[in-house]
């Protein structure tokens, strides 16, 4: 992917748009780009850049990434109140050409966020985020998508895990701290190299360690980064060597600020790594230099000890499309693809909702809401269906009718052609069956997740009513927070191209 047209060789010191940003260190990497950490030599501050392959196609999208993130970036967030929601959303702050061995690329230049949410699904083992800290990411996500969908009409298509990042509070003061361990680390390496040379002291090998943990496949969909399925456990590998098994983002965010996020459940096996389809993407970036691991000694940190305020925004725009200016209708991850799209039916800003309700199952329970399969006689399609028929009913009669792809997976009875028998499991009895909340608290996550879920776009509830919901009420740092010009419920009242596209003017 290091060739002409693909991916820029960006190295640490490398200067950009003459001489003001120089490059630190990874942040991460997706299908489009490579992302650093880099010193705005203007504001001396620190900052994130996106450098896009330099192919035709991808410069063209990053384009139109620009063109609606700068639409996203004018902060007039206030939606009926005083909340500033376009805050919950990634900011640009600048963008220009690179020029570089494999061609001109876009360069978008951002603030500094932390891990995104499925590193901090994988912190807790997937086994579910505690609820005070769902909520927060719940409020902040529906803010945010509200003000895309409302006052920017801007659809993101790609809701998922990766694409919402976490705050990580003092970025400079953190960043010090890596750039000394990423010394110390390099060091190290020298060290080592050396001493492997010398065969004075052959047995210690950082290298063999890191590439035991990063043996990944990432397989990539036109939408979105694929990752792994979730039991992808790497057992029986040790944690690194101090001082790198030290640099957990959780740890030094605790350390800097005197706080604590709390400790996964205790595991059964102690010292178990876990591995992931995005594990390159994980390790590089800012905030997580060190995969977690769960000893014994940090088991009676079950729950939370300090009310920590996790701080969300929505990222990666460059699936995003307008609401009357859609660029495909390929849109969304699969586990996140909403019935309409899959359907081939007409889709609007309501899409980012059914993927916002999935995400949040999978923070609450640490597993996919869908998670279709292909088998010999049915398609990955055919089983997602199947797994949302049996979770929320029926799709309604107009839906099959207008759906282009219809016919494939339904017969003219309205049946469903490959798969035959469906075992019905209500999302409030999955909740309290399979997921052990009480019957209570099931009840009211379900009552909270369904309106979200409707099959029909045109009745989906929109993201501004849904703050409204009684089960964010408590939200810690957001409590009591109310949109007074959304009404619960509502299904994108007065939100064009809420269900599908609207005629360009
Ligand atoms: P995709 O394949 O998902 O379309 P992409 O090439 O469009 O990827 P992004 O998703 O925007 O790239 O970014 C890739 C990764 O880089 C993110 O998952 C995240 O880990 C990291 N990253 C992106 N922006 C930032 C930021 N502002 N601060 C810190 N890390 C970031
Ligand atoms: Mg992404
Ligand atoms: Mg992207």
């Amino acid at each position: 992917d290091y060739k002409p047209g693909g991916y820029h060789p960006a190295f640490r010191g490398e200067t950009y748009n003459g001489g003001r940003y120089m490059l630190v260190r990874k942040l991460g990497w997706g299908h489009f780009s490579t992302v650093w950490l880099a010193r705005d030599t203007v504001s001396n501050a620190h900052v994130a850049m996106k450098i896009v392959r330099s192919d035709k196609v991808y410069t063209e999208a990053a384009l139109d990434e620009i063109k609606l993130l700068r639409r996203v970036s004018t902060r007039d967030g206030s939606l009926g109140g005083y909340y500033d929601s376009s805050k919950h959303i990634l900011s640009l702050s600048d963008s220009f050409e690179h020029t570089g061995p494999n061609g001109k690329h876009v360069v978008m230049v951002f603030e500094v966020l932390g891990e995104n949410l499925l590193a901090l699904i994988k912190k807790y083992e997937h086994r579910g985020i505690p609820v005070m800290y769902v909520k927060q990411i719940a409020k902040q996500l529906l803010l945010g998508l509200d003000y895309m969908h409302r006052k920017c009409g801007v659809i993101h298509t790609d809701i998922k895990p990766e694409n919402v990042l976490m705050e990580v509070g003092d970025v400079e003061a953190i960043v010090k701290m890596v750039e000394l361990l990423d010394k110390q680390k390099r060091d190290q390496r020298k060290f080592q190299k050396r001493a492997t040379k010398t065969a004075i002291e052959p047995s210690v090998n950082i290298a063999s360690v890191n590439s035991s943990r990063s043996s990944t496949s990432t397989s990539l969909e036109r939408s979105g980064t694929r990752r792994v399925r979730r039991h992808t456990l790497i057992t029986g590998s040790q944690p690194l060597p101090s001082p790198i098994s030290s640099t957990n983002f959780f740890e030094m965010k605790s350390q800097m600020m005197g706080q604590s996020l709390p400790r996964p459940m205790p595991s059964s096996k102690s010292n178990i790594n876990i591995s992931g389809g995005e594990e390159e993407q994980v390790t590089n970036s800012l905030s997580s230099l060190e995969i977690s691991t769960c000893t014994d000694e940090h088991a009676e940190d079950a729950t939370p000890r300090n009310l920590d305020v996790i701080q969300i925004k929505i990222a990666d725009l460059g699936n995003a499309c307008w609401y009357d200016e859609h660029y495909t209708n390929s849109i969304q991850t699969r586990e996140y693809r909403s019935p309409e799209v899959i359907l081939g039916c007409e889709w609007g800003c309501s899409a980012d909702v059914w993927s916002a309700a999935c995400l949040i199952f999978e923070l609450l329970t640490g597993d996919f809401l869908f998670e279709p399969d292909e088998g010999h006689s049915y398609t990955k399609d055919d089983d997602h269906i199947a797994q949302i028929i049996e979770l929320l009913g029926e799709l309604p009669y107009n839906m099959l009718e207008t759906g282009r792809h219809s016919r494939t997976f339904f017969n003219s009875k309205g049946m469903l052609r490959n798969i035959s028998k469906l075992k019905f499991w209500p999302l409030k009895d999955v909740l309290h069956e399979k997921y052990k909340f009480s019957e209570e608290d099931a009840e009211n996550i379900s009552d909270f997740l369904l309106p979200m879920l409707r099959l029909s776009p045109q009745d989906r509830a929109d993201a501004g009513g849904m703050v409204n919901h009684p089960w964010l009420e408590d939200t810690v740092g957001l409590e009591g927070l109310k949109l007074d010009s959304r009404s619960l419920y509502d299904s994108g009242a007065g939100i064009p191209g809420w269900f599908q596209e609207v005629p360009r003017k």
